[in-house]
């Protein structure tokens, strides 16, 4: 996201402390160091960033995305399983992302939870509930 608006133009989130939300991803992901719960968590914080902001990935991936998600939530899928699905997607990268030029067709979408709800300004402690919660919510709206 590199917009300079103060609120995310896909999924609507506030900045933080000038933090956009890939920023506030970013953040989370250093607090995994210190949290073996949120670390292990880890797919869902990823997967619902990402299904939150779909406009670079294809319709593919998204769908692809989507259903690992839900699988995962539902405990129907262990984290090893995705990472072979997960794999597949990485490896032909043309396929995940959109070219470039058609990357700007953001599509505002209102959701409940934003990660702007997940990443507290140094309140590290909590988090892996937070993501969590704010899966579970996205899962309702998919
Ligand atoms: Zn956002």
């Amino acid at each position: 996201m590199e917009s300079q608006t103060l609120t995310c133009p896909e999924c609507g989130a506030s900045r933080i402390n000038g933090l956009d939300c890939f920023g506030q991803l970013g953040q989370i992901g250093v607090w995994e160091y210190n949290d073996s719960e949120l670390l292990a968590e880890h797919f869902l914080t990823v997967a619902s960033y990402n299904l939150q902001h779909p406009a670079k990935f294809t319709e593919a991936a998204i769908e692809g995305l989507r259903t690992v998600f839900l699988a995962y939530l539902k405990g129907e899928m262990g984290v090893s399983e995705i990472r072979k699905k997960v794999a597949y997607f990485a490896n032909g990268k043309a396929r995940v992302l959109k070219p470039k030029a058609d990357r700007q067709n953001y599509k505002l979408k209102r959701w409940p939870i934003t990660i702007a709800s997940v990443y507290l300004e140094n309140q590290p402690a909590g988090a892996a509930t937070r993501v969590r919660t704010w899966a579970q919510s996205i899962a309702q709206e998919l």
